[in-house]
């Protein structure tokens, strides 16, 4: 018998954009260089890899749109509402999620790596350091 392998979705806030993942997350992380941070509005971003051949966009708004924010890289959006949703790096086989764009993002825990922790805001480190 095989075991169904299991399946993530998400979108952004307005529904425009969702996709569909299956398969292995990797390298759940938090980022907090400046440019995730101007990207998305957040302290910091948490984010998971998925191969590009087992992902999907499936909303009515097909893919996201995107800007280019480095050589290599780019950031896709949702055109109606602006949620940040992922990040393509050109001739990379995998894209990297917006790990809160998940509709169950506790599921994908980020590990010990937090790059550019020290670009974060001092509050903010400070306050993820203390239990609530
Ligand atoms: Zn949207
Ligand atoms: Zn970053």
């Amino acid at each position: 018998m095989t075991k169904k392998p299991k399946e993530f979705s998400g979108g952004c806030l307005c529904g425009h954009i969702r996709f569909q993942a299956t398969g292995k997350p990797t390298f759940p992380h938090l980022c907090s260089c400046r440019m995730c941070q101007t990207w998305s509005g957040a302290p910091t971003v948490a984010w998971v890899e998925f191969p590009l051949k087992n992902f999907s966009w499936t909303g009515p708004g097909g893919e996201p749109a995107k800007f280019k924010s480095s050589e290599k890289t780019q950031r896709g959006f949702c055109p109606n509402c602006g949620g940040s949703i992922c990040a393509i790096d050109e001739g990379y086989d995998k894209i990297s999620l917006t790990i809160t764009t998940f509709d169950e993002p506790s599921v994908l825990v980020p590990g010990k790596q937090f790059s550019y922790r020290k670009s974060a805001p001092k509050w903010f480190i400070a306050d993820i350091n203390r239990s609530s």
